[in-house]
């Protein structure tokens, strides 16, 4: 970890991981899933509430190793304001990201940039992936009008 940049994306997930972003659970929440990564243990519980087809307010409350509370609270920064069809696409992207696969060059990844160092364990994507296979998880039974309080335990593969 001497190398500059790597010290760098260290100092981005220590700082998301020691005071995550969008944590306040929502009062009304659209939709709710819960993600679990049982070979590190990390879980957590996604809420997003949905105004006009837009996600007006995300929360995500994590339990877990750094990587996986500072990539959640990551989410809930980039997240507010897209469209469904946005938050879907910009998921998409940031699994082919994690598994090394091409992105559009003009994807901004912002602060998510620092998880790319994690690509090189792949116990660890895991971790980074869960917040988002959660989030496309609640999109998903959004969309297919699933009850909100019938939250399920999912499995990041
Ligand atoms: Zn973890």
């Amino acid at each position: 970890m001497s190398h500059p940049l790597e010290a760098l994306y260290r100092d981005i997930i220590l700082d998301h991981y020691r005071s995550p972003r969008g944590v306040e659970p929502l009062a009304s929440a659209d939709v709710c899933s819960r993600g679990s990564n049982p070979s590190c243990g990390d879980e957590l519980q996604v809420q997003l509430k949905i105004d006009d087809g837009k996600i007006s307010q995300a929360s995500i409350s994590a339990r877990g190793c750094a990587i996986s509370v500072a990539s959640s609270s990551m989410l809930t920064e980039v997240i507010e304001g897209m469209t469904l069809d946005e938050a879907v696409e910009f998921g998409e992207n940031i699994r082919n990201m994690m598994h090394g696969k091409e992105i559009p060059e003009d994807f901004d990844l912002g602060d998510i940039d620092a998880l790319k160092g994690v690509r090189k364990f792949p116990v660890r994507v895991k971790c980074a992936m869960l917040a988002w296979v959660a989030t496309l998880e609640a999109i998903r039974k959004y969309r297919d009008g699933e009850a909100t309080d019938s939250k399920i335990e999912i499995t990041t593969e």
